[in-house]
């Protein structure tokens, strides 16, 4: 559902003038519709009753006696009737237990507004006993943080004393805590997480994003996927009809059941007939993880960190700064170089012209898009490099513009400014993205280790894609 109207929005503002800048908005667009969603069940859900007793009869499959600490280790991927079942074989181990308070399980829903102090109280727990729950060890504190339509079951005798609580933090692990010699003790236990790979094609009609829905991919993977291609191809403006893709990527599975989407492993993008190919690499010495053309070649690609030569740094970034025209407070968001006036000014990296034109103060501006997340701009210009206009392919280091002193501007400097997914930060300190190759040492491990995955890639793309171009 929200895939589609994200869409609609992406072809509602394709002739605006911000590439990247809104796919990206476009993203957060659709996980905002998650959330919308996730809203609008959760209010549903509270008018329904939201803790259930457990009355279900003792199921027939159930012959084994276990120790309660092993049905208790168990249970966790039990549903509810299965757990009370438990609990009466239990129970029925215990004589005195079953005639004087015999334990039941009670599941509750936790409502929006909730506290635990209100939870014990709908499952008949005593106060008192919260007290002695968040005295059971650090990992109850993950008790402190609950979410609406997260669950807690809970097991007490019917003196409302609380025998045994389980917690499920997230899709990896959960909290338990038990009463053990008559103390609660908390622990928190990782389950077995076991990762498989899958691989899913699509061909674009229209857009990337309802191929992929089309192909049954989440949204984080084709996010993912825009990421990673998002140096060399523009989401919404180059997209052609035809245009197809290959994503090989993990899943997670618990208990033989998926519970999320992994990593992607590799991919191929063909667009408007050139292939693009990613894999993924981690570098063993730095531990860090990249995507790769399948030559070694990062696939991000790398900034200079000052746009110009012959220049001195003005102003530094300052976000309490007194404007030196306005002299009024203003944060500078960004540097200031000094320099003659016609200096050329360069690309700080691969990109694309997002804007090119007048902006108040600023002057006459250039805005650059680089991949999906970074932007950068470039104002006062005198004038800019004739043959870019707004949708141009820059090269890093590609004069773009001249310094001049155009707007509210004391003298000809360069402003420059370095966004990342929209946030203003100091172009002289923020950490820019690596775009190495692998280091020649590594590439022998580079190619051991990705090549079974290149050679699965091409397993499942179509053989005419097999010649790959060189990008
Ligand atoms: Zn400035």
């Amino acid at each position: 559902m929200s895939l589609i109207s994200k869409d609609f929005r992406l072809h509602q503002h394709r002739n605006e003038q911000h590439g990247h800048a809104r796919l990206r908005w476009a993203l957060v667009a659709i996980a905002c519709a998650g959330i919308g969603a996730v809203i609008a069940s959760t209010s549903t859900e509270e008018s329904l009753e939201s803790s259930k007793i457990a009355t279900e009869s003792l199921p027939a499959f159930v012959t084994e006696t276990k120790s309660s600490e092993e049905l208790a280790r168990e249970s966790f991927s039990l549903s509810l009737p299965e757990l009370q079942a438990q609990q009466e074989i239990i129970n029925a181990a215990d004589p005195q237990s079953t005639t004087s308070s015999p334990k039941k399980w009670r599941e509750v829903t936790v409502k929006s507004g909730d506290n635990l102090a209100l939870i014990f109280k709908r499952a008949d727990i005593k106060p008192q006993q919260l007290d002695e729950l968040m005295k059971s060890g650090d990992a109850v504190k993950k008790l402190r943080r609950i979410f609406p339509k997260d669950t807690i079951r809970l097991l007490s005798d019917s003196d409302g004393i609380l025998q045994s609580l389980r917690y499920e933090i997230d899709q990896k692990s959960y909290l338990m805590v038990e009463r053990e010699q008559d103390t609660l003790v908390a622990n928190t236990y990782d389950y077995k997480i076991e990762t498989r790979q899958t691989h899913a094609s699509g061909v674009i009609d229209s857009s990337l994003f309802l191929a992929a829905q089309k192909a049954g991919i989440s949204q984080n993977i084709i996010m993912e996927l825009a990421n990673i291609f998002g140096w060399d191809i523009d989401f919404v403006l180059d997209i052609r009809k035809g245009d197809n893709f290959t994503v090989l990527y993990e899943q997670l599975y618990r208990d033989g059941e998926k519970i999320s989407d992994g990593k992607i492993l590799a991919a191929d993008f063909v667009n408007d007939g050139k292939i693009y190919r990613a894999v993924r690499y981690t570098n063993p010495q730095t531990n860090e993880t990249e995507y790769y053309t399948p030559d070694g070649k990062s696939m991000r690609k790398a900034f200079i960190r000052t746009p110009l030569n012959f220049a001195r740094i003005s102003s530094g970034f300052n976000l309490k700064r007194r404007h030196p025209i306005l002299l009024n407070k203003r944060p500078h968001r960004g540097v200031d170089y000094a320099a003659k006036s016609g200096t050329p000014i360069y690309a700080a990296g691969d990109g694309k012209v997002i804007f090119k034109g007048k902006k108040g103060g600023y002057g006459k501006v250039m805005i650059l898009q680089h991949g999906t997340k970074y932007t950068t701009l470039y104002a006062h210009l005198k004038t800019y490099n004739r043959k870019l206009r707004k949708g141009s392919r820059v090269k890093q280091g590609q004069t773009i513009a001249y310094v001049g002193s155009t707007g509210l501007a004391t003298g000809p400097h360069l402003h420059y400014e370095f966004r990342v997914n929209g946030v203003h930060r100091n172009p002289l300190t923020v950490r820019l993205p690596i775009s190495k190759p692998i280091p020649k040492r590594y590439m022998a491990d580079f190619d051991l280790t990705t090549s079974p995955i290149i050679a699965q890639l091409d397993l499942v793309t179509r053989p005419q894609q097999f010649a790959l171009t060189d990008n």
